[in-house]
């Protein structure tokens, strides 16, 4: 059994979705299956051990999806970081670059004690624009990034070297070169 190969064999490619010319990674049929999902905690899990995390942030909305199991695995808190205008209490905000245009991230105010150490999770990591922006809203907390982990990276778009200078816990299960 091999994370790697399961999680490519189960990804499905959609072309010209959402858009003509992107080829979209779809993680709708892992979610389907209970035995690669806890697979997909498990190696979190051990590819984590000896990283110190206090707090699991997924970014909206799919990293909501494994951000939500791996916390509850690790019996930690888990924070939502959604777009502009749909979390209802008092939260601080970030520009996030976007490879068309632009959006703003948010998270509640409240959602970090200074001095945590925080995952931050998204389901693919892309150019890194939008964990560059969760990046910024830790660090507005005055929360430390303890790291980053991904289901999938495209790494041809070397968005790693951008991270790294951030930290060097970067986790990602499958990579398209
Ligand atoms: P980045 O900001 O360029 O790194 O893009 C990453 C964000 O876009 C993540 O929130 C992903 O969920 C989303 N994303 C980009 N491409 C894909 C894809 O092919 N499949 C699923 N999500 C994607």
């Amino acid at each position: 059994f091999m994370i790697s190969k399961e999680l490519d064999f189960a990804i499905r490619d959609i072309a010209d979705f959402p858009k003509p010319g992107i080829i979209f990674k779809d993680i709708t049929p892992i979610l389907k299956d209970a035995k690669l999902c806890t697979a997909v905690i498990d190696e979190f899990v051990k590819q984590l051990e000896g990283i110190e995390i206090d707090v699991v942030a997924g970014i909206e909305s799919r990293g909501f999806l494994f951000g939500l199991m791996l916390a509850n695995r690790l019996q930690i808190p888990f924070v939502p970081i959604r777009k502009k205008g749909k979390l209802p209490f008092t939260t601080v905000e970030e520009p996030c670059e976007l490879e068309y245009g632009s959006a703003i991230l948010e998270l509640h105010e409240d959602a970090i004690i200074p001095g945590q150490r925080v995952l931050i999770h998204d389901d693919l990591l892309a150019t890194g624009g939008t964990v560059s922006a969760a990046t910024r809203l830790v660090q507005k907390l005055d929360g430390v990034v303890a790291g980053y982990a991904f289901v999938i990276s495209l790494d041809f778009l070397n968005a790693n070297d951008k991270l790294k200078q951030v930290s060097q816990n970067i986790i990602s299960l499958v990579s398209y070169k």
